[in-house]
């Protein structure tokens, strides 16, 4: 029997959670935090994650690079020599937080936060056993789902919900899935229609690249950052089998989400994505200027 993985705070309504689980009655987080009076939590709270704990999700939950990982990687604008960090799978990102390099390193000595993070999981992962998280993979297409509002005001109406943000198309914040709803609000089937014709007048220019791309070979293949990504770029990242062409990279507030509008061929649709900014793509971009190549709409 795998544990189910919780979130735990020491206040029920409000403060820091943790990601964790309970053995028995007694509390054990991700990150290594203990107390007595952590207790599990209710699901949509005004929590703030903890910030080791994101990370520890991250190192959880996504799979290896498909080129792929390496052990440790420097810092991003550092030289071979400097401190090495421990990058979080599928990511260009540190155990510390830090954004990490593409290159590999050369140094020995390793960074004390990356360190830090590594050895509270191996302790958690000795006292929890198995436990249960899915992988964070494949691409949702599950954009025709309305989705419940954030404190369960109105469950007749429902709400489409944006990838990138996880709120509503109307900015409502949301809390889950909810397939029970009979309407659709008002403002975010608007926002929908217009976001399905911009989508449908762009289709037949993207299959027009899709199919280029796959009879030409005048293109720059490098694993970069998600958030160097350019409209026109072609993209594969782990944990999902798609090819991945861009049509608009939307840069949000810092610490947030990119918002991704791709075409995925094997689906033949266009589907917004959320990438974290330092996730690990194998990024194709066509040699500029290419003759012949067809233009993004
Ligand atoms: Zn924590
Ligand atoms: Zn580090
Ligand atoms: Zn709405």
């Amino acid at each position: 029997m795998s544990l189910p993985m919780i979130r735990l705070s020491i206040s029920p309504t409000n403060g820091t959670a943790h990601h964790g689980v309970l053995i028995g009655t007694e509390p054990l987080t991700v990150c290594a935090t203990h107390s007595t009076d952590l207790a599990p939590i209710a699901e949509n709270t005004t929590h703030s994650l903890c910030q080791s704990c994101t990370r520890a999700w991250l190192i959880l939950t996504t799979q290896p690079h498909p080129g792929g990982e390496r052990d440790l990687r420097p810092a991003a604008g550092t030289g071979k020599g400097a401190t090495a960090h421990l990058p979080i799978p599928g990511h260009l990102l540190g155990y510390c937080g830090k954004s990490l390099g593409p290159r590999s390193t050369s140094a020995r000595r390793v960074c004390a936060n990356c360190s830090a993070l590594a050895a509270a999981l191996e302790r958690f992962h000795r006292l929890a056993g198995e436990v249960s998280v899915s992988f964070d993979g494949s691409c949702p297409r599950d954009e025709d789902l309305l989705w419940a509002p954030k404190g369960h005001a109105n469950l007749v109406t429902g709400h489409r919900r944006r990838a990138a943000t996880g709120t509503g198309l109307c900015d409502a914040p949301l809390a889950g899935p909810n397939p029970e709803a009979t309407n659709e609000c008002a403002p975010c089937r608007r926002a929908w229609r217009t976001e399905r014709d911009r989508r449908t007048a762009a289709l037949p220019h993207m299959r027009a690249r899709a199919r280029w791309w796959d009879q030409r070979c005048e293109l720059d293949t490098f694993q970069g950052r998600a958030d160097g990504l350019n409209p026109g770029d072609a993209y594969a990242l782990s944990g999902c089998p798609d090819q991945h062409h861009v049509l608009t990279v939307t840069h949000p507030a810092r610490g947030r989400q990119l918002a991704v509008l791709v075409y995925v061929p094997a689906a033949d649709e266009i589907v917004e994505l959320g990438l974290h900014p330092d996730r690990l793509l194998a990024i194709e971009r066509p040699h500029a200027p290419e003759a012949g190549i067809p233009t993004l709409p």
